[in-house]
């Protein structure tokens, strides 16, 4: 097989939100589909009548947008295998079960769930496993049509012959294999007349020529029934590879109940796309060396599905939080910045008040500092804001009896500048008061700072002031000597 031939799909099921192990699947499938000149598909698994949610889909669409993880064919997009919804292909799974029934390989069941469910208890009871008991086949030919005629309801249900074991050759897993004879005569048909997820996704796959079946390890359990529909139906398997599953640090399976597992949530809460990508690639992956801050680009020339592990991969939130902050001050300030307006737009400040090129100041000063982008506004206030309150630890530590006088002569120096040009003007300002009051530099430094912005940490001082610009400055200093009393 060329390369160019390679196609893969994701194929969520819409249940309301993106889970992060969806992300991952999509991501592992958009990158192997990159780094081998495929194409990426998305496959909406939309058969399951119970669980429709509204909105579903178009989040699903928006949320893989922001990730930034294009697909080829799918909803909206198009492509030569559409429709890209399972529930927009019910003829074709009719068709399919039809040749399967035809062939031997199905046949139509018309069980009662009483039955069934006694069933089931008989052989909990017997300690088999439980499994369909083929009564069905029983029926003859012209019974089966008498109730077909009579509109009773029914199931379509593969026929799972004796042979030998279903062997699955994983890239992950390596060889899985299963005994025919526990293999359950699984439902291909409901009796609401849509596929199950198993006939779907086969018939899909081959259809839409996917050439490997990239997708999470619960989907393990179920490749054996898959494989023996390939071979029913005569057709070519794919490659599978099951990717490992999700566990939270104290190794139970991810789950909504021990944080959040929506990439929605993570969305909202700042993180970028990249740090998320970057995040959830090394969740099952590595560079194969201690590699862990890379981009979309690294990845996919270095990404192989054998170089996926075997092993759960546990959700580290710190490692997320260290990726998003590493993201985000490996992007440009011009980048920053638009992330900042978005940020603004959403607080009570303005952005109309803002210049670009103050915002850049403010930018490249707080940059090792902040991890978020919302963060700008969290930690620097005092650059979109006045100063209301002062520290008050600060001011037992920094404020002393003779601070206002050292203040003012600061201010009344920083008053007489002509035109500081840049955050040295300040510095050297501020080290010739100091002299002139035969003080240390840090005498007037901390105070300084706070008297400014209300807070003992932050950027450079110096930084700081340029920043403010020397009216502001001056005026911040008078007034935090107007205003700290200290007992
Ligand atoms: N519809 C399944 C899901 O929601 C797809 C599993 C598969 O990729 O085969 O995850």
């Amino acid at each position: 097989m060329s390369n160019t031939d390679v196609r893969v799909r994701f194929a969520p099921s819409p249940t309301g939100y993106l889970h992060v192990g969806g992300l991952r699947t999509a991501l592992y499938n958009y990158a192997f589909a990159k780094a081998n000149n495929g194409k990426f598909i998305l496959r909406i698994e939309d058969t399951d009548q119970n669980r429709y949610v509204e909105g579903a889909v178009e989040n699903l669409i928006n949320t893989l947008g922001w990730a930034g993880l294009q697909y080829d064919e799918g909803p909206e997009k198009g492509g030569d295998f559409g429709p890209y919804f399972q529930s927009e292909r019910l003829d074709i799974y009719k068709r399919y079960a039809d040749e399967l029934i035809a062939k031997g390989k199905a046949y139509y069941a018309f069980d009662t769930p009483e039955r069934l469910q006694q069933l089931r208890e008989e052989q909990m009871e017997k300690k088999l496993q439980p499994k369909y008991d083929k009564f069905a086949l029983s029926l003859s030919k012209e019974e089966v049509h008498a109730k077909l005629e009579a509109g009773e309801p029914h199931v379509v249900r593969l026929n799972v012959e004796p042979g030998p074991k279903v062997i699955i050759d994983d890239i992950v897993r390596g060889k899985v294999e299963f005994d025919r004879d526990v293999i359950d005569d699984q439902i291909l048909i409901k009796s609401d007349g849509f596929p199950t997820y198993h006939l779907a996704n086969v018939v899909d796959d081959h259809l839409m020529g996917v050439t490997h079946v990239i997708r999470g390890e619960e989907w393990l359990s179920s490749t054996h029934k898959h494989v023996l529909l390939y071979e029913y139906l005569g057709w070519d398997l794919p490659r599978f590879a099951h990717l490992p599953l999700l566990l939270n640090s104290d190794r139970s399976k991810l789950s909504k109940r021990q944080g959040d597992v929506a990439v929605e949530s993570y969305r909202e809460k700042g993180y970028l796309p990249e740090a998320l990508n970057n995040f959830v690639a090394l969740l099952g992956w590595s560079f194969g060396d201690n590699t862990e801050f890379f981009n979309m680009q690294q990845f996919i020339d270095s990404f192989t599905l054998e170089k996926v592990h075997k092993a759960g991969a546990i959700f580290n939130i710190e490692k997320l939080n260290w990726l998003s902050a590493e993201h985000l001050r490996s992007r440009s300030a011009d980048e920053i910045l638009i992330l900042l307006r978005e940020e603004i737009e959403k607080s009570k400040y303005n952005n109309d008040e803002l210049s670009d090129d103050y915002l850049k100041l403010i930018i490249e000063a707080m940059r090792e500092r902040v991890s978020f982008a919302f963060e700008y506004l969290q930690k620097s206030p005092y650059f979109f804001e006045e100063v209301s309150s002062y520290d008050e630890d600060v001011i037992k530590k920094r404020w002393k009896a003779e601070t206002p006088d050292h203040m003012s002569a600061l201010a009344d120096a920083f008053e007489k500048m002509d035109n500081p040009g840049d955050k040295h003007d300040y510095e050297s300002v501020l080290r010739a008061t100091a002299e002139s009051l035969g003080v240390g530099a840090g005498k007037l430094i901390h105070p300084v700072r706070v008297a400014t912005s209300g807070m003992g940490t932050g950027p450079g001082v110096f930084d700081l002031l340029y920043i403010l610009g020397k009216e502001k400055v001056v005026e911040r200093i008078r007034k935090a000597v107007d205003s700290i009393k200290i007992g």
